[in-house]
């Protein structure tokens, strides 16, 4: 889509620090990372957020959740723990209006969150 960051990425219009690609999905490290572990999962076609993905897309949900479990296990943050956040429309915080996942790990979580 035009004009949308993530989709710039993916395209490799805007360089990102990669750490996973296939043919659905990308993971990349946030720009502003909030623990020592911060990558953002995204699915390469362009939906703005969870509310718009159809149900024929449910699949790559659950690719995006155990790929995010692996990458987990290979950092080797999986046994102490890690967070996946979806945030999804304004009150959210959503503030890139393309669908992605944070894994967040490396530090003790607080809750709630903010
Ligand atoms: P949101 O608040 O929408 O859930 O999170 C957007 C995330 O995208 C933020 O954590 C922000 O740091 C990250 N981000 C925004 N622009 C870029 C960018 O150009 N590159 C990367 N790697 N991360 C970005
Ligand atoms: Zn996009």
């Amino acid at each position: 889509m035009v004009d949308c960051i993530f989709c710039k990425i993916v395209a490799k219009d805007i360089p990102s620090e990669l750490i996973y690609e296939d043919e659905q999905i990308v993971a990349f490290n946030d720009i502003n990372p909030q623990a020592p572990v911060h990558i953002l999962i995204i699915p390469k076609e362009h939906f703005a957020s969870l509310n718009g993905i159809p149900e024929e897309k449910k699949d790559m949900l659950s690719h995006i959740l155990f790929k995010a479990r692996q990458i987990a296990r290979n950092l080797g943050i999986d046994e102490k723990g890690y967070r996946i956040v979806l945030n999804t429309a304004r009150d959210s915080g959503q503030e890139v209006f393309h669908i992605h996942f944070h894994l967040l790990g490396g530090r003790r979580m607080t809750w709630p969150p903010g």
